[in-house]
């Protein structure tokens, strides 16, 4: 994979940059509570924020106010949730959820596939169960097959899974980050910009597909995704790159 330096055609007020959290900008740690922000980073947004004139937004499955948390005392627009939740308006409360939270009976019966090892870890996000392996990746095979099993018994609710890195996501149907992010783009100051997502998973994919339709410009992290304009090997990079564009909006052609 490249590792390129793009060259952004135009000044950085043209631009809305929508950043995916976990594996695109912050390394993915054993668990979820674990990752690591850097001060050099929240400055970085901070910098970007301000030179877009507010146009930088989070992306992410984890609710708006854990993006709060980890990243305090920076508060930015964000898709939270997976689409579930989305605040306009830096530092603002986010708006009605977009989706109930998870049946607790349902969670009930996925938060029981935990008990079938150590190193399975169980994240309730409220709009979705998230079952991590990454401290036991040999559940994978057992998480997913447990994962189906209970969806298939459950006809009558509308459940997806999410396989992610070394994670499956249980969430309802209805809303995703593409939909939330259509829905982002019709408000100012995102409205009139061009917008650059930075996505690394599975359910990145569906925004990259919807990018053509803003004329914007799409990087992934770590995969080839057809159709994209570049591809980062890894977090580290996207944050080097996030650095460069916060200071300077000449960049040489890779
Ligand atoms: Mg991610």
């Amino acid at each position: 994979m490249s590792n390129p330096i793009l060259s952004l055609p135009a000044a950085l007020n043209q631009f809305a940059i929508l950043l995916d959290v976990d594996g695109t900008i912050l390394d993915l740690a054993p668990t979820p509570r674990e990752v690591f922000v850097s001060h050099a980073l929240r400055d970085t947004l901070a910098r970007l924020s301000e030179r877009t004139q507010g146009a930088v937004a989070f992306v992410s499955g984890r609710p708006v106010s854990e993006l709060d948390l980890i990243f305090a005392p920076l508060q930015l627009p964000a898709i939270g949730g997976h689409g579930a939740e989305l605040r306009i308006v830096a530092g603002a409360a986010a708006g009605a959820p977009r989706l109930a939270p998870l049946d607790s009976r349902v969670k009930q019966r996925f938060a029981a596939i935990a008990e079938a090892g150590p190193g399975i870890v169980l994240e309730d996000k409220g709009y979705s169960l998230a079952l991590h392996y990454r401290l036991a990746p040999d559940k994978e095979t057992l998480v997913r097959a447990a994962a189906a099993e209970i969806c298939s018994d459950l006809k009558d609710t509308s459940i997806e899974l999410l396989p992610g890195k070394l994670v499956l996501e249980v969430k309802q149907t209805g809303v995703t980050k593409a939909i939330a992010v259509r829905e982002l783009m019709t408000y100012p100051p995102f409205a009139t910009r061009r917008p650059i997502f930075l996505g690394d998973d599975v359910t990145d994919l569906g925004v990259f597909e919807i990018l053509p339709d803003f004329n914007g410009i799409g990087i992934s992290v770590g995969r080839d995704v057809p159709g994209i304009a570049a591809c980062f090997d890894r977090p580290a990079d996207v944050r080097r790159w996030l650095e460069q564009i916060s200071r300077n909006d000449a960049f040489a052609t890779p």
